[in-house]
């Protein structure tokens, strides 16, 4: 379905929990979140129906988020009905990556096609403060368990943290030398969570830093693409401050509490638990057609009006 400026909405971001089993400093607070009541999320037949709802208006693409989707004990039922839906052509997967060694093959099997795993350090230090309580052997490990379950692709996600990783940009970027992976740099977005503004640092640092760098002739929906020559995979930069992409935008969300965000940084919400299928396409219809032009002004002066943080939305 086409919203008012005439973008073709094919693309659901689902979260399907608010918990996770990190607790990263630019998402999440020290504590975690507070576990919700259950009647108060989506049920796993309700979030099925949500997807068939938004599959009869368009939506070909499903990502599985959250909080952290492989702590949520029937992962791999949702991943089979989901991609069971008539419509959804493809199913993805982002993940902190910890739990894809006992999961990985499975989700393969269950019909994830392609998995965006997070890693924003290769220094186990580093990675343990980020994360607070993570530990990168693990991380790493479900980054080669990914690599070898057949995925389609998969990618690394690093958020750029001024201070923090800038300097590991060509170690990061240089992952695409060793395995067949996508490089993303994401700008940190104002979210909340516990970084400064000095953290922020322009997606454009990572062309300042690494000159080699060559241009795709096509980027992707919301990634700038490039190569690093002699590179198994592509290197993209993601700019949601620095170098909007709302014009392109294709995507909507369902947060783990049923409610559909039209835009990640605005604060409206179509909430759809408790209704049937053709309620749940009347709330799809109205949040796809009061999809708003852009996020709105986003730094750190006028930080995103989101309402909830990262990890209670589905990043
Ligand atoms: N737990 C999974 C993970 O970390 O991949 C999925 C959910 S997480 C919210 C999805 C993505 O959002 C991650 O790549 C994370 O780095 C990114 N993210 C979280 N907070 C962010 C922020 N403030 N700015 C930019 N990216 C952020
Ligand atoms: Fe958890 Fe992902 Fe947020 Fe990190 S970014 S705290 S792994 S939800």
């Amino acid at each position: 379905m086409r919203d008012p400026l005439g973008r073709n909405i094919t693309y659901l971001r689902l979260s399907v929990t608010e918990l996770c089993n990190l607790r990263c400093r630019y998402c999440m607070p020290a504590e975690g979140v507070e576990k919700r009541r259950h009647e108060d999320m989506l049920t796993e037949e309700e979030t099925v129906l949500a997807v068939k709802a938004a599959a009869s208006l368009g939506i070909e693409k499903v990502r599985l988020t959250g909080g952290e989707p492989l702590v949520k004990k029937n992962i791999l039922s949702i991943a089979e009905k989901v991609a069971a839906v008539p419509g959804i052509r493809e199913l993805c997967l982002t993940t902190n990556g910890i739990r894809l060694p006992q999961l990985a093959k499975s989700l393969r099997a269950a019909g994830v096609r392609r998995v965006n795993v997070s890693l924003d350090t290769l220094d186990p230090a580093k990675y343990a403060h980020i994360t607070r309580i993570g530990d990168l052997s693990d991380a790493l490990r479900g980054l080669e368990a990914a690599l070898s379950a057949g995925f389609e692709k998969v990618k690394i996600n690093a958020v750029l943290l001024g201070g923090f990783n800038d300097d590991e940009i060509p170690a990061l970027a240089g992952l695409t030398r060793r395995w067949p992976v996508d490089v993303r740099f994401i700008e940190l977005m104002p979210m909340g969570g516990d970084l400064t503004q000095g953290a922020f640092v322009p997606g454009d640092v990572v062309l300042e830093t690494l000159p080699e760098l060559e241009k795709l002739p096509e980027d992707g929906p919301v990634a700038r693409l490039y190569t690093l020559p002699g590179a198994l995979g592509q290197v993209g930069i993601i700019s949601p401050l620095s170098c909007q992409f709302c014009d392109r935008c294709d995507r909507i969300r369902l947060t783990a509490d049923g409610r559909i965000k039209p835009c990640l940084h605005q604060r409206a919400e179509y909430p759809l638990k408790g209704l049937d299928e053709a309620g749940m396409r009347r709330q799809f219809e109205a949040a796809i057609l009061h999809k708003p032009p852009w996020h709105g002004e986003l730094s750190y002066a006028a930080p995103s009006q989101a309402g909830r943080t990262m990890d209670r939305i589905g990043g």
